[in-house]
């Protein structure tokens, strides 16, 4: 929990903690202990109760009980909004085993595509594929939120194979097809002008262009950043652009496809899982038809906001960004940040990184809090996870 600093408050309220079952030197205290202190004493308490290995389960501020990762802040006691707890989460399990760098560039495995297709609808902008590869004969393992390298075929333009480029996975770790034994991605097209002339991105044209039945060079996998928490009661808020669903599709997938709440006895989500989309246009949302499943069959555990930049407005007349979301849901998305338990991913084009963590400091500064300290401490508790790129 974190407790700002501060000056002792002249608050005449009472503080009460209820605090679970502690190890005392040899002994174990084998009831649920209470303790009340005045409400300037209520930092140093805490501190004490913790450096003495106890868990605080809950505090009552006077007649208000509240869940002791929202204790507000010692230092405004008048703040009206609780000051959002940025320790690990304490139902968090680590994840055991990460499979990272199977296969290196020096070597890489060889996938079969199996499929791909166009995940746009008509009148959308642009060019983005869902793409299959097999990976049988190999022993390329993958967790919900990591990325594998592919390397194109083809030389650079100085005779040199051409280097990897990273891809978020969209796939769980059983696979689209459950089997344990494919990997897919979500890959948008690079294409720009320059000097009157339209460029194309090597990698992605080289990956919406394969078919079934092409090999392609794959390694990985890589990354830890956007690992999902074990804990099935966790809440895990999403902010996506563009192809940033790709992890996101991979853990929607774990929490609510029939499927895959078969295949994993240990997994069955059942916490609030929210996804803030940006697109262009209603034609370029992504995967929607497997979400309205979601949001069908899991009403109580799955929300689902849309930013769509050019047929939506924002509050002042202007595009609807993600930004926009953010500042509109800052209340709700406060209260759940101020719940350990509560882990949130950004992913997309690097540049919604900006405009997301101006939101959030508007945000936070209206609730005397300051963003660019909580940020810090939020990824440091392995709360916080941004790709990027
Ligand atoms: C961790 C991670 C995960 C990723 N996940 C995904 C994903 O899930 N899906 C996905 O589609 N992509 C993803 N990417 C991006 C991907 O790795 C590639 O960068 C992307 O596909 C472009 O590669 P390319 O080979 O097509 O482009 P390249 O041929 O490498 O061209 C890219 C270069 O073109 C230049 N350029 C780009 N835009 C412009 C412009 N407007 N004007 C002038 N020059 C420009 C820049 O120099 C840029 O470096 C991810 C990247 C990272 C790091």
């Amino acid at each position: 929990m974190r407790v700002s600093s501060g000056s002792p408050s002249s608050d005449s309220r009472m503080v009460t903690f209820s605090i679970a079952p502690m190890t005392t030197g040899a002994r174990t205290r084998m009831s649920v202990r209470r303790l009340t202190v005045p409400y300037g004493r209520m930092r140093s308490t805490i501190g004490m109760i913790q450096s003495r290995g106890g868990r605080i389960l809950t505090i009552t501020i006077g007649a208000d009980s509240i869940h002791p990762a929202s204790a507000p802040p010692v230092s405004s006691p008048t703040s009206q909004h609780p000051a959002p707890a940025v320790t690990a989460s304490p139902t968090r399990k680590v994840h055991a085993d990460v499979p990272v760098n199977t296969y290196k560039p020096r070597s890489p495995f060889i996938g079969t595509v199996t499929e791909n297709y166009s995940l746009l609808s008509e009148g959308a902008i642009g060019r983005v594929n869902h793409i299959t590869f097999d990976l049988s004969g190999g022993g390329l393992k993958y967790l919900e939120g990591q990325s594998i390298g592919i390397i194109p075929d083809g030389e650079d333009a100085r005779g040199k194979p051409h280097k990897l480029r990273l891809y978020s996975i969209a796939s769980t770790r059983h696979g689209d097809d459950l089997g344990d034994n494919t990997v897919s991605l979500c890959v948008r097209q690079l294409q720009y002008e320059k000097d009157g002339e339209t460029i194309n991105g090597v990698c992605s044209t080289f990956l919406c262009d394969v078919g079934p039945g092409d090999r392609v060079k794959i390694t990985g996998p890589v990354g830890k950043e956007m690992l999902l928490p074990e804990d099935e009661e966790a809440n895990v808020i999403m902010f996506a652009t563009g192809t940033g669903i790709a992890p996101m599709r991979a853990y929607l997938r774990r929490m609510f496809d029939p499927g895959e709440r078969a295949r994993n006895s240990g997994y069955q989500f059942r916490g609030k899982a929210w996804l803030i989309m940006g697109a262009p246009k209603t034609a370029n949302l992504l995967y929607e038809e497997d979400l309205q499943r979601y949001l069908r069959d899991f009403p109580e555990n799955f929300r689902y906001t849309k930013a769509i930049s050019r047929e939506q407005q924002n509050p002042s007349g202007g595009r609807m960004y993600i930004q926009d979301r953010v500042m509109e849901y800052a209340d709700e998305i406060f209260r759940l940040i101020s719940d350990a338990g509560t882990h949130v991913y950004m992913c997309g084009l690097k540049g919604m990184a900006p405009g997301i963590d101006e939101a959030m400091t508007k945000a936070a500064a209206a609730r005397g809090l300051d963003w660019a300290e909580l940020r810090p401490q939020l990824k440091k508790a392995e709360r916080w996870h941004v790709e990027v790129y």
